[in-house]
């Protein structure tokens, strides 16, 4: 039986992260060819567009459309990018609330390309200080403005990149390239991950968002940029040519729900946290609790189902399935072509069954990674008008309760646990939410649990400053101000 709207509340009410970079030198290797394979393996970053510009030592030449990777490259254009000689490469997969072509990375000013992840968070400042227009060239977005406030700075390009990076503020993971060679630069809070691979048979070097994607582009681990780090990948290799320590302020966000569960995301493997966030909840566990479940979301229900699986082993309940995603429906229309979010999500609404067998008469636990907007609700409903007897809710992230200044989108204004009705003293009240979502139980990962999680051991911390990760969704305490932000569509 199917129930229409599931996935539409399901995937409405997730954190939604801006995109991927890649970049690619080689002299002997089809660049713009790994930059796309890349970009596909990264797609789970950003859906909604995807742009490769690859250059020789003469010119840039791009090509950006809407779309996932595959569908840019493989069914709107001939393939990615193609220029004689060219030896850089460099791309990105984007997640935007606007489908326009204009904001759409690449961009390319002045004899620099530069793809961004994250959000700079003193644009304000910045374009009144060097009288920049609200848009150029179309784009109004943070990282369009980036660029040139990078190019406003006197000198080379290379000149330009290390003067204009310590100029820009807040989450910055950037790859950018000149005619002449690639760079990658990480914010001083290192908000977002940056990794290096190096190419098999020492052809050259990659930059990556997120380590997933190495296999496919041919590439092996190398090291990640460091917070505050700028490289510079030449002939001669991997060069730090600028190093701004400050604080770190790790997005704790990449490591359990952006990042792939196939990554090493700031040096630790998603799949251990995952798994320590399932041993952390099984501590918690109502004592009536039989079975456990993981609520499936766009994509995420493998890394969901690792948590309720390590619930179980770590408890002795039952790991079982409530929701029934059907992998056919949708395939025939075969890559999709551009299509907003909210389309996606209509698209998406008759994916999911409930296994009614396995709800009936039964008493489950719910595993979920996140509560924005509170659309457990409607899942627990439809649990319940399957014959579910009691059911518990387990949240693997404490409860949300600030937007993200630093590129992460939780895609409403109205996040249930910073609502005034379900405050107490100045903090969210639980109870309170569990009554309104329906739920016999419901408990949040705590901030020191989530440490722990993400750590490997215990931690009692007053709150995430004192530690190298950012929860200023949970906190409201924002390692970096945020005054200067504009939004990114
Ligand atoms: Fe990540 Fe939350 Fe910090 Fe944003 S505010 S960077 S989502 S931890």
């Amino acid at each position: 039986m199917h129930e229409r709207g599931i996935t539409s509340q399901i995937e409405e009410d997730k954190p939604r992260d801006n995109c991927a970079v890649v970049g690619v030198f080689s002299r002997t290797e089809d660049v713009s060819q790994i930059a796309l394979e890349g970009l596909i393996e990264l797609n789970h970053r950003g859906q909604e567009g995807a742009g490769i510009v690859v250059s020789n030592d003469r010119r840039f030449r791009g090509i950006k459309d809407s779309g996932l990777a595959e569908t840019v490259f493989g069914v709107k254009h001939k393939g990615p990018p193609r220029l004689k000689d060219s030896f850089i490469a460099i791309g990105q997969d984007r997640y935007s609330t606007s489908g326009s072509l204009e904001e759409m990375q690449p961009f390319v000013e002045d004899g620099i390309a530069l793809s961004h992840n994250g959000n700079f968070t003193n644009v304000r400042q910045l374009k009144e200080e060097h009288n920049l227009p609200d848009e150029i060239d179309g784009a109004r977005s943070d990282s369009r403005i980036g660029l040139a406030v990078i190019n406003k700075m006197p000198g080379t390009p290379e000149e330009r990149i290390k003067r204009g990076i310590l100029r820009l503020e807040g989450a910055s993971s950037l790859v950018i390239s000149t005619l002449e060679a690639l760079y990658g630069s990480r914010g001083p809070q290192g908000f977002r991950p940056l990794t290096i691979g190096r190419l098999k048979n020492q052809a050259g070097y990659v930059i990556v968002s997120e380590t997933a994607a190495l296999r496919l582009m041919g590439a092996e681990f190398f090291r990640d940029v460091e917070p505050g780090e700028t490289i510079r990948i030449d002939d001669s290799g991997v060069t730090t040519i600028t190093l701004d320590k400050r604080k770190i302020s790790q997005c704790i966000f990449e490591l359990g729900y952006i990042g792939r569960i196939d990554s090493k995301i700031f040096g630790i493997p998603v799949a251990e946290f995952r798994r320590r966030q399932g041993e952390i909840l099984a501590r918690h566990l109502p004592e009536w609790a039989k079975y456990v479940a993981p609520v499936p979301n766009s994509g995420r229900g493998a890394e969901l189902g690792v948590i309720a699986s390590e619930i179980a082993r770590a408890s002795g309940i039952i790991p079982t399935e409530v929701f029934y995603p059907n992998p056919y429906r949708g395939v025939v229309r075969g890559p999709r072509t551009f299509i907003l979010p909210d389309e996606r999500i209509k698209a998406a609404t008759e994916k999911y069954s409930v296994i009614e067998s396995n709800v009936e008469g039964n008493d489950l636990i719910i595993v979920e990674d996140s509560i924005v907007r509170g659309s457990m609700s409607r899942q627990v409903q439809i649990l319940r008008s399957h014959g579910a007897r009691r059911i518990g809710g387990m949240v693997a992230f404490p409860p949300i309760r600030h937007a993200c200044g630093y590129g992460v989108d939780f895609g409403t204004n109205e996040l249930l646990a910073s609502k005034e009705e379900f405050q107490s003293y100045g903090k969210p009240d639980v109870e309170k939410i569990r009554q309104y979502l329906g739920l016999d139980y419901l408990y949040y990962i705590s901030n020191n649990e989530l440490l722990e999680a993400a750590l490997g051991n215990p931690v009692e911390i007053e709150d995430f400053g004192d530690s190298d990760f950012c929860g200023a969704c949970f906190t409201g305490k924002y390692p970096t101000p945020i005054d200067g932000v504009i939004k990114k569509s």
